[in-house]
């Protein structure tokens, strides 16, 4: 049996484990640059079955540049904002102190929105005794969704979110692009960079994280705040170094000293460099980077293993 049949094994025995869910992987880190887009769409392409690729990185989508899929659909987005009816509020104050977001405010005898900085939790509606509170629709972006027949057996379905302009508020988008329904048994999410809401929203609910980083004092901080992140959401998670022969050896040191596991060293080259530019993928057959990428490719079978690897806890501490 070949390392593909065993991930698609493995993955499907997960599946039956998890009442025939989607096996859900995020590919995050602490930083932006680190080399996530690639990761997740080489992955897609590696893992040798029906993928389903969300790219939920809303504010500057670009997996799309790598899969460059069949677009199918297009669906303007909007997100419910609370509107008050002057009329039946009593100026409780119970909307104002629940909201986290400091977007609700009474003053002067009225409760007032401030929609920007509403993230759409319908908690407020929920709990104004005099029912006063109604969604009211505010566009938010799109979603643009399609395929890639690169390989028919092994289809990528692609669905990709993209914030409006003038729009700061991503965790709905995200939710959004989460929450299309997809029948593929292995999920991606190419997620925002960051430890902030976005990165939250996008691997809340994941059953594996891969935090992407490079070995360099900056990929470190951010290393080390995703870690904390994760492991605060409870998540199992282990990491993939990009650029791993440049830099210093903290990053490793950091790892080793916390029992955190390494899947993955992807070397610096130009190569692979260029090949990014021209948006080739990792592991596209016949790329011209791909024979200087003989850590990658060699383990490329078991790149495939970076899940498999992943789904035997427990990988990190
Ligand atoms: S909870 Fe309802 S009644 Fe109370 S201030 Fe808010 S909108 Fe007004
Ligand atoms: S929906 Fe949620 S975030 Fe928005 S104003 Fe109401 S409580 Fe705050």
């Amino acid at each position: 049996m070949s390392e593909t049949q065993k991930l698609e094994t493995q993955i499907s025995d997960m599946r039956r484990e998890k009442n025939a869910r989607p096996f859900t992987l995020a590919i995050a880190s602490g930083k932006g640059g680190t080399g996530k887009t690639t990761l997740a769409t080489a992955l897609a392409e590696a893992a040798g079955m029906g993928v389903t690729l969300r790219d939920c990185d809303v504010e500057e989508p670009n997996a799309h540049l790598f899969v460059q899929p069949h677009w199918s659909r297009h669906t303007e987005q909007n997100r419910p904002v609370p509107r008050i009816d002057a009329q039946r509020c009593s100026a409780c104050g119970k909307c104002a102190e629940l909201c986290q977001f400091n977007a609700i405010a009474v003053a002067g005898g009225r409760a007032m929105v401030f929609a920007e900085l509403c993230h759409s939790c319908q908690g407020c509606r929920r709990i104004c005794p005099e029912g006063a509170i109604s969604d009211e629709n505010m566009p938010m972006g799109s979603l643009d969704c399609g395929m890639q027949l690169k390989d028919p057996a092994a289809p990528i379905n692609f669905i990709s979110g993209k914030l409006a302009i003038g729009q700061v508020m991503a965790p709905p988008l995200i939710r959004a692009v989460k929450n299309v329904g997809a029948a593929e048994p292995l999920n991606i999410l190419d997620c925002p960079p960051g430890t902030s809401c976005p990165m939250i929203t996008a691997v809340r609910g994941s059953d594996f994280v891969i935090l992407v980083t490079e070995p360099t004092p900056f990929g470190l901080n951010d290393l080390e705040l995703a870690v904390e992140t994760v492991r605060q959401l409870g998540l199992p998670f282990g990491v993939i170094i990009n650029r791993a022969d440049s830099g210093d050896s903290r990053v490793h040191d950091y790892c080793r000293t916390r029992g955190i596991n390494i899947a993955l060293e992807i070397p610096w080259k130009r190569s692979i460099a260029e090949a990014y530019s021209r948006g080739d993928s990792l592991c596209e057959k016949g790329a011209p980077a791909k024979p200087a990428l003989p850590q990658l490719s060699a383990t490329w079978p078991t790149t495939v293993s970076v899940p498999t690897a992943m789904l035997m806890p427990p990988i990190c501490t």
